[in-house]
């Protein structure tokens, strides 16, 4: 079979970039073949077969137009067009569990066989970002859609206990360090009253309005919403126990988006309120006077954040050797440095070896990486080492779907489980656990439900952490870069250049972008200063679109803007640069 390039719009002679198969090499549909790049958009060929590749006639910098031959295929299969171009078997597993034997009734084209109480063409369990989206792009495109939610609230995690909440009161907790910082410039304020029933009302009243905005545009979609909680019960059946009952829901297609739940450590007293985790730190009950903040990655540092704003004394203490592990640790040390003025104490490489219920508080001890042990007393523990998948908790395998000991769910390309009329999306299948890319996934999965060859090939998933200074990164890290041998180079470029960020008053940012040398073409990027979580917004848009180094620096950003940052890490990378002096030539 002749494999000839499909439909590039109006683009004709143009160049391959790369050549992503080998002879020999066994395809499936949709796999891309070649990489070509117009002067707009680099695009990937994919295969409209699965085949073997016998031949290939084109090279790297040969020009191509639609219907040039690029490779001949043997034992091409186009039928294989509609099927997923990833078996589950050959799947990228994001966390290593395979598909268990399925129970022999499983309808592997997804029919149930009896039906229930309710029966949808496609059944959602969990309506968190990943299953919100997914049950709602399913019915626009003409689904009949069941989404089962165990709370009477929609949104899961992020709109309910999650991403909102924790971004309304961040809100205030920078408000509140702006105006207490302005009087090094000579405005001063007095000290904030803080009336919690009022600033928890407004969190609440954030969340509602989102919340609520999710049943009526449910409703609007005739998307049923059945409130219980469900368990599969075979391979087209779910039983949902609520408070009118118990119901079966009978679907052809599931989409599981049950999410995640903090982790507990067991040597912490479980039943004393003075023990919280995020949501417990949400419900701003009271405010502590001294707060032990026990993990230092992004949630625990966002409430430590707030906390801190509000007036208590805070305390972080973390395993790894900087804060936020995972990214860079020069991106991390301008906000180190920030709430090591602020904050009691951190303690890094140092773990909680016991945490002891008294009358005056929570004693807590702790061990260094010299074994040396300490202890403190503490109002408040907030317990912020994770979260764990929900995966367990469904009785997956009554549908035949494997779920890992540590209860993630495998999933393929197109977030198929090993049952092929079963998907899995958003975090209990895995890291990273964030919101939009839940929201991706339920697009995907969503779409392959409604017959569409869609695949997840998002190049990257942006991260962000919302603290005082933000911290943001999106592709390849400098860490990951030195860990994996990947080549690169690379622009800083540090705030105290920046005629914004002077303006601000915030100029201890930088921005660092990542760079093939082969190519120039930006693999990477990270930032750390006010407002960096927009600001990565371009990184990813920049990654995702193959803009090199020269894209970046020829595009005229905004003056004075955070944004030209950006810009100008780029003219740092390719020597262009005039507001500092450019770096010296290797
Ligand atoms: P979830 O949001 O966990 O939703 C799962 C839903 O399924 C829940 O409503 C649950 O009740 C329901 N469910 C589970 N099992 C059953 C069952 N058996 N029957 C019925 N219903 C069931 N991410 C970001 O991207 N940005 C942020 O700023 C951010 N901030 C965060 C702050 C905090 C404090 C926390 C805790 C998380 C934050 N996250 C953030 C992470 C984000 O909330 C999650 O990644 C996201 O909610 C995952 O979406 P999901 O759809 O996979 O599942």
């Amino acid at each position: 079979m002749d494999i000839k390039v499909p439909d590039i719009g109006d683009f004709t002679d143009v160049p391959v970039v790369s050549v992503l198969v080998s002879v020999g090499d066994t395809v499936a549909a949709e796999d891309p073949l070649i990489e070509i790049e117009s002067d707009k958009a680099t695009m990937e060929v994919p295969s409209p077969a699965a085949g073997t590749v016998k031949e290939i006639k084109v090279s790297e910098g040969d020009k191509v137009s639609e219907g040039a031959v690029i490779m001949v295929f043997e034992g091409a299969d186009a039928g294989d067009d509609a099927k997923p171009a990833d078996s589950p078997e050959k799947a990228e597993q994001p966390q290593g569990a395979g598909s268990s034997p399925a129970p022999e009734s499983v309808a592997a084209t997804g029919t149930a066989s009896g039906k229930g109480d309710l029966h949808a063409e496609v059944v959602v369990l969990g309506s968190g970002p990943g299953g919100y989206t997914a049950a709602f792009r399913a019915a626009d495109l003409g689904k009949k859609v069941i989404l089962i939610e165990k709370y009477p609230s929609l949104g899961g995690v992020c709109l309910n206990v999650g991403c909102i909440p924790s971004k309304a009161l961040l809100h205030v907790a920078k408000v509140i360090t702006e105006a207490e910082e302005m009087g090094a410039h000579g405005i001063s304020f007095s000290k904030p009253k803080i009336n919690l029933d009022d600033l928890r009302g407004f969190k609440d009243s954030v969340v509602g309005q989102l919340t609520g905005g999710l049943k009526g545009l449910s409703k609007a979609r005739k998307v049923e919403v059945v409130q219980g909680y469900g368990r599969f019960t075979g391979p087209n059946m779910i039983e949902v126990t609520g408070d009118d009952g118990v119901k079966n829901v009978s679907f052809d297609q599931c989409i599981i988006a049950a999410g995640s739940e903090p982790v507990n450590l067991p040597f912490i007293p479980q039943d004393d309120d003075r023990v919280i985790d995020s949501t417990g730190a949400l419900e701003l009950k009271d405010i502590p006077k001294r707060m032990l903040v026990l993990g230092g990655g992004i949630i625990g540092l966002e409430m430590a954040c707030v906390y801190d704003a509000l007036g208590t004394k805070i305390t972080v203490v973390e395993l790894m050797d900087q804060i936020i592990p995972g990214a860079d640790k020069d991106i991390v040390k301008p906000l180190h440095k920030r709430i090591e003025g602020r904050y009691e104490k951190i303690m890094l490489k140092t773990k909680v070896t016991d945490v002891k219920a008294q009358k005056n508080g929570l004693k807590v001890t702790f061990e260094d990486a010299k074994g040396e042990e300490s202890a403190g007393i503490f109002d408040k523990v907030l317990v912020a080492v994770g979260r764990k998948p929900n995966g367990k908790l469904i009785d997956a395998d009554k549908a035949g779907v494997a779920v890992d000991e540590r209860g993630f769910i495998a999933v393929d390309g197109q977030q198929r489980t090993g049952v092929p009329h079963i998907f899995a999306i958003g975090d209990v299948v895995g890291q990273p656990m964030l919101a939009h890319k839940a929201v991706h996934e339920g697009k995907v999965a969503a779409e392959v439900c409604a017959g569409q060859n869609r695949h997840f090939d998002a190049r990257l998933i942006p991260s962000v952490a919302y603290t005082d200074p933000e911290v943001a990164w999106a592709g390849v890290t400098e860490t990951e870069a030195k860990a994996k041998g990947i080549k690169y180079e690379k622009g800083v470029f540090p705030w105290a250049a920046s005629g914004k960020a002077l303006s601000n008053g915030r100029s201890e940012g930088m921005t660092k972008l990542l760079f093939d040398p082969e190519d120039d073409r930006i693999i990477g990027g990270l930032i750390v200063g006010t407002n960096a979580g927009d600001l990565i917004a371009e990184v990813a848009l920049a990654i995702e679109m193959g803009a090199d180094a020269v894209d970046l620096g020829h595009t005229i950003h905004p003056h004075p803007t955070l944004s030209e940052t950006v810009n100008f890490a780029a003219e740092m990378f390719e020597g262009t640069i005039t507001d500092l002096m450019p770096p010296k030539k290797k």
